[in-house]
C-alpha cells in the first residue's frame, strides 16, 4: 500500500470545506413521535413548525392519490405544466418561475448560484435561520444587519435602514423574509419600495414571502406585481404554509427570466417529485379552501394575541400563521411544561431569543388547548 493510501483518517468530517464545518445546522420543531418515544405522551398537538391544522385541498389529495401509479417514473424536470399552471394563477410568464423542493431549495440554489467566497450576503438580525446558513455554506461573508428594537412597532423586525447600510460593493443577495419568521413582524410597502429601488445594480433582493396568503389577510404588502419592474427582485413563494403542502416539498421563484435561467442551469434535474407536482396543480385550482383555511387561521390568530394580552403576556404583531410570544425568563420552563401537556411549540433561544416562544396557530380546539396549559403556567411566572 502507497504512503498515501494507507492514511486513512479516523475524522473523515475533517475533510468537510471549512465553511460547511462551520455551521450551525437548523434545528427543526420536535416531531410528535419523538414527543411520544420520549415522554410517553400521546394524542399530541404540534404548534411547532407554522404547518397548516386544515390540511390540503381535496382535490390535491386525489391528484396525489393518483399520481402514485405513476412514481416509477421520473417527474417531468422542467415542471411544465406546473409552470403553466403557477404563471396563469399569478399572472407572469412560465420563463419567471423557477420551482424548488420546498423554497428551501431554491434559497440554496440562489446562495450556490450567486455566491462565492469573494462575495457577500445580507440578512437581518432575528430572520430566517437558512439565510446564513446558505450565505455561510458557500464561503460567503454573511453580514447580518440589527433588528428594530423591543420596543419598537415591529420588535425585533428588519429594519431596513440597517439592512441598506449593510451592502457592501461585493453584496450579491440581501435576504428579506415578509412577513419574517420566527417574529411575524413585517415591512411595509413603501419602505420597502424605496429599499429596493435604492439598491446597487449588482446585489439582487430575496424577498421571501413563505407566509404570503396570511400576509394578504393582515397589511403585509406582496410585491410579486414590482418583478416587472425590477430586475433585481426575486420573490419566493411556497405550498408548505398556506396550501398545507409542507411534506410534499414544493416551492418557486418568480423572477426576471436571466435569473431564472441561472437558477435553473444549476437546479437538480428532477427536484420535485411528480406527486408533488400534481398536487401542487390541483391545489392552485382550489382557491377557495386556501382562502377560507387562511381566514380562519389569520382569525384565531388575533383571537389567542388578545387572550395572551389580557393575561399581559406581549406576542409581536404577526402577518404569519404563528406567534413570538413574550414568555420571560421562564420560557425554557413554559416550554417543557406545554411538551408534558402534550403541546408542543417552538422555542427560539438559537435565534437569540431565549425568552420568547413560537407559537403556530391550530384549529380553535387546539389553540383553546394551548391556552388552557398556558394560563396557570403565566400566572406562576414573575410579572
Ligand atoms: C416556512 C418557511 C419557508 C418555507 O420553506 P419550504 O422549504 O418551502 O417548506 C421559507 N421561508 C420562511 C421564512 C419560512 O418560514
Amino acid at each position: 500500500m502507497s504512503a498515501q493510501g494507507s492514511g486513512a483518517t479516523a475524522h473523515p468530517g475533517q475533510l468537510a470545506t471549512a465553511a460547511v464545518r462551520a455551521l450551525s445546522p437548523y434545528v427543526p420543531g420536535k416531531p410528535i413521535s419523538e414527543l411520544e418515544r420520549e415522554y410517553g405522551v400521546t394524542d399530541i398537538v404540534k404548534l411547532a413548525s407554522n404547518e397548516n391544522p386544515y390540511g390540503p385541498s381535496p382535490a390535491a389529495i386525489a391528484a396525489m392519490q393518483q399520481a402514485v401509479a405513476d412514481a416509477w417514473l421520473y417527474p417531468d424536470g422542467s415542471a411544465h405544466e406546473l409552470k403553466r399552471a403557477l404563471a396563469a394563477h399569478l399572472g407572469v410568464p412560465a420563463s419567471w418561475l423557477t420551482v424548488g423542493n420546498g423554497s428551501n431549495e431554491l434559497l440554496l440554489m440562489l446562495a450556490e448560484t450567486f455566491l462565492n467566497a469573494q462575495c457577500s450576503g445580507v440578512c437581518s438580525q432575528y430572520g430566517f435561520a437558512i439565510y446564513p446558513l446558505v450565505i455561510r455554506a458557500t464561503g460567503a461573508a454573511c453580514i447580518e444587519a440589527a433588528a428594530h428594537l423591543p420596543h419598537a412597532a415591529m420588535p425585533y423586525g428588519h429594519d431596513l435602514a440597517a439592512m441598506a447600510a449593510a451592502v457592501r460593493a461585493d453584496t450579491r443577495l440581501v435576504f428579506i423574509a415578509n412577513p419574517n419568521n420566527p417574529t411575524g413582524t413585517w415591512v411595509g410597502e413603501a419602505p420597502l419600495r424605496a429599499f429596493i429601488e435604492a439598491l446597487p445594480a449588482h446585489a439582487l433582493v430575496v424577498l421571501d414571502e413563505a407566509y404570503f396568503e396570511f400576509a394578504a389577510l393582515s397589511g403585509c404588502p406582496g410585491v410579486l406585481p414590482w418583478v416587472a419592474d425590477h430586475p433585481n427582485l426575486v420573490v419566493l413563494r411556497t405550498f408548505s404554509k398556506g396550501y398545507a403542502l409542507a411534506g410534499l416539498r414544493v416551492g418557486y421563484a418568480v423572477s426576471h427570466p436571466e435569473v431564472a435561467d441561472a437558477l435553473n442551469r444549476y437546479r437538480p434535474a428532477f427536484n420535485v417529485s411528480n406527486i408533488a407536482q400534481a398536487a401542487a396543480i390541483a391545489a392552485l385550482g382550489d382557491p377557495q379552501h386556501v382562502q377560507a383555511a387562511a381566514r380562519r387561521i389569520v382569525a384565531e390568530r388575533e383571537r389567542v394575541a388578545a387572550a395572551l394580552g389580557s393575561r399581559g403576556v406581549r406576542c409581536a404583531p404577526s402577518a404569519g400563521n404563528f406567534l413570538m410570544v413574550e414568555a420571560g425568563p421562564d420560557a425554557p420552563r413554559i416550554y417543557e411544561q406545554l411538551l408534558r401537556g402534550g403541546v408542543i411549540v417552538r422555542p427560539i433561544g438559537g435565534y437569540g431569543l431565549p425568552r420568547h416562544l413560537r407559537i403556530s396557530i391550530g384549529t380553535p380546539e387546539q389553540n383553546e388547548r394551548l391556552l388552557r396549559l398556558l394560563g396557570p403556567m403565566l400566572k406562576a411566572a414573575p410579572a
